[in-house]
């Protein structure tokens, strides 16, 4: 029985990084679906659960993507909602890699140092990836605060983090170098989640605050998110605080990801989302 995955994307286009990464996790096909919706999803789930019966349905999965988190909790919520008895296959969300790179670089740090107790600043905390990050280590009993551009955005991220999550997570604005330096002044965790190519901490902003001790930062595409610190790095000591890049957190990301796929295939009820996903990075990092 061929392993058939469908990716259910958000986007005008279904992503080519979700689709290789997908053959790569086990998958013998995978068919994207773009633009999708919850108001259009019914006929692809329908397409999915009703074409096989007993232990053949658990060669059909879904993935949930597309760069829009909310749009893609949608979409699963969706899903879930069509499926009923026996008749439901296994589905996966990770808007954005959201799920997988926020699980991997929490997982990592909290396997570097206990975060109960400690002051995290997540940087750029709005997107998918930061969203979830906060969320981890808000879970992982940690003092989180996030940072946007506008005390707005980062209000409705909170909002939004507690209602998925039941915890409390606070908001700063922080527009500028000098906003973002005061921001992680009593950190002990800085997790950086802004997007891609967009420096966010200068070194002198880390480099001799004593009060850090750990350090992440998902932006692989230079300027690098935090100043002084390389993407390759992995637990690596700089100024005295323990340093995650984003290639260093990708690695377990990808492995991650490649693992969710997989076990799609183990079952027809299995729901591969935040809670899943980060237990499954601990048990790996
Ligand atoms: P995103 O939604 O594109 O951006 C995150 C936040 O960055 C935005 O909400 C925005 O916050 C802030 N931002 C946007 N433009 C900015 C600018 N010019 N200056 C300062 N802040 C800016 O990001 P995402 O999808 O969550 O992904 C976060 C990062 O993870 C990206 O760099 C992405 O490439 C990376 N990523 C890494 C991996 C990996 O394996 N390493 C995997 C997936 C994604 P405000 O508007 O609230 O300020």
């Amino acid at each position: 029985m061929k392993k058939l995955l469908f990716l259910f994307d958000t986007d005008p286009m279904p992503s080519v990084f979700d689709t290789v990464v997908a053959y790569d996790g086990g998958a013998d096909r995978v068919t994207g679906y773009a633009n999708v919706t919850p108001e259009n999803v019914g006929a692809l789930v329908d397409g999915t659960i009703y074409t096989r019966g007993g232990k053949d349905k658990q060669s059909t999965a879904i993935f949930v993507g597309g760069g829009d988190m909310t749009k893609g909790e949608a979409v699963l919520a969706a899903v879930k909602k069509r499926f009923f008895g026996p008749f439901r296959v296994s589905v996966m969300l990770d808007s954005n890699g959201s799920n997988t790179t926020a699980a991997a670089g929490v997982a990592l740090l909290a396997k570097a140092k206990k975060l109960k107790g400690k002051k995290a600043v997540v940087l750029a905390g709005t997107g998918p990836v930061g969203m979830r990050a906060a969320a981890f280590l808000a879970q992982e009993g940690a003092d989180v605060t996030i940072t946007s551009r506008t005390k707005d955005k980062g209000d409705q991220a909170a909002k939004a983090i507690e209602q998925r999550f039941n915890v409390k997570v606070k908001a700063v604005a922080a527009p500028d170098d000098k906003t973002r330096a005061e921001a992680v002044k009593d950190a002990n965790v800085v997790f950086a989640a802004g997007a891609i190519g967009f420096q966010l901490l200068p070194l002198s902003a880390w480099k001799d605050n004593p009060n850090i001790e750990l350090l992440a930062d998902v932006n692989a595409q230079p300027p690098l998110g935090i100043e002084g610190i390389e993407a390759t790095d992995k637990g690596k000591e700089r100024n005295g605080k323990i340093a995650f890049g984003a290639l260093g957190i990708g690695g377990l990301k990808l492995k991650l990801h490649r693992a969710c796929i997989g076990k799609l295939f183990d079952s027809s009820e299995g729901v591969f989302d935040a809670e899943e996903i980060y237990a499954l990075a601990k048990e790996m990092a």
